[in-house]
């Protein structure tokens, strides 16, 4: 019988050195050596596989590609320095001046700025939809349209977009889709089962998990990968070896740890949902989601991530991040250690009330990673911070 992916990924170690090491070696170099100058020559010239120049190709980079591609079901993918890295390097391959790209409005804030403000220096022009808007995407493609992009769950919103019907829209257009499945990774949902072609991830938040490292990983098929390989090669984007290995190491109890932090963010989403002080919760594996049966249908759990309103505004807020003892204040997510952050405070701050209120930001509104922590725990430091 045929192994699991989980056990392949697992498994997945591609240099074993001569002093066979039980746990994947770093190869920490910048370059690699050949024995002779025809070696080098075939090696240069595609001729015969080998390293060359870690911007090219590393051991420690290739192994976390096949396990995430193992894991997300891709036929390959690419690693960089970050997930914005993976994000720009994905359009900037694809993408030439004069083409479109129809995406979410509910997208990470620093992709906004590079559909704003980046891309448009190069004649790359984007339509925003609102998130559920599925007649909307089918409307806002034009015979330039290369590219639809979305995030599910989205950030901080926690819409939940049906990757299928929208993967029917690209198929009739003749369009690529990509997801940026960083929310759910790829434990809870697997975009390139659903319609999707490219599934983007920052491995910063769950998949290395422990807040040690940024990086960035596009899962495709080789034809598109061998697209990005192109550009990135020579534009230098690559994921430090390090960095690699770290992430390659976290992958081998990614299940573990999505599995847990979505059990517990559950439990806590339902206490929340029930204490006086909350005006709503939103989580995607609660009945009162208003895009609860996507979620079912398309996920295996809700996830780590949970918002709610807390009663009392942008003042409350703030008084509740103040009052946690457990809970760390920092914009990570995706960590074994539990986090909480106030947009409206923080990274929303800049915008009017009235523009948070447009992507779904609220002056009460929390946003809450859970982890790995008991949840007897993590309830007990939330109960004490929220005031009656
Ligand atoms: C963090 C994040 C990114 C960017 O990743 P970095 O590793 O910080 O560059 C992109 N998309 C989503 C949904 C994220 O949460």
């Amino acid at each position: 019988m045929k192994q699991h992916n989980e056990t392949l990924a697992i498994r997945t170690q591609i240099e074993r050195t001569a002093q066979k090491e039980h746990s994947n070696p770093l190869f920490l170099t910048s370059s690699f050596t050949f024995d002779s100058a025809e070696e080098m020559a075939a090696v240069f010239a595609d001729e015969q596989d080998g390293n060359i120049y870690s911007r090219y190709s590393n051991p420690n980079v290739q192994e976390l590609i096949d396990k995430a591609a193992l894991l997300e079901g891709s036929e390959t993918g690419w690693a960089t320095a970050s997930g914005m890295a993976a994000v720009f390097t994905t359009f900037a391959a694809l993408l030439q001046s004069g083409d479109h790209i129809v995406s979410s409005r509910s997208v990470f804030g620093s992709t906004h700025r590079l559909f704003t403000e980046v891309f448009p220096k190069w004649g790359i022009t984007t339509t925003y939809v609102d998130a559920l808007d599925y007649t909307g995407y089918e409307k806002a493609i034009t015979p330039t349209t290369k590219i639809l992009y979305l995030e599910s769950p989205s950030n901080p919103a926690l819409e939940i977009i049906d990757l299928e019907k929208v993967g029917k829209i690209c198929k009739k257009a003749g369009i690529l889709f990509a997801v940026d499945n960083c929310f759910a990774t790829p434990v809870l949902q697997q975009p390139l089962k659903l319609g999707a072609h490219i599934s983007i991830h920052s491995t910063t938040k769950f998949m290395d998990g422990q807040g040690r490292t940024l990086g960035g990983l596009i899962l495709s098929n080789r034809e598109i990968i061998s697209k990005i390989e192109g550009f990135a090669r020579h534009s230098g984007p690559a994921l430090s070896p390090f960095n690699a290995w770290i992430v390659s190491k976290s992958l081998e109890t990614l299940h573990l740890r999505v599995e847990r932090m979505t059990e517990n963010a559950l439990k806590i989403a339902k206490k929340l949902e029930k204490h006086s002080a909350v005006l709503n919760v939103r989580y995607p594996f609660l009945a009162s989601h208003p895009h609860y049966k996507t979620a079912k249908k398309q996920m295996s759990g809700g996830g780590a991530i949970i918002t709610f309103e807390v009663k009392g505004g942008l003042e409350s807020g703030r008084k509740f991040l103040n009052k946690l003892r457990l809970f760390s204040l920092t914009p990570n997510l995706g960590d074994v250690k539990s986090i909480a952050t106030h947009p409206a405070s923080t990274t929303h701050s800049k915008l009017q009330a009235e523009e948070r209120a447009a992507v779904g930001i609220s002056d009460g509104l929390v946003r809450l990673s859970i982890g790995l922590e008991h949840v007897d725990d993590i309830w007990r430091d939330l109960k004490q911070a929220l005031i009656e």
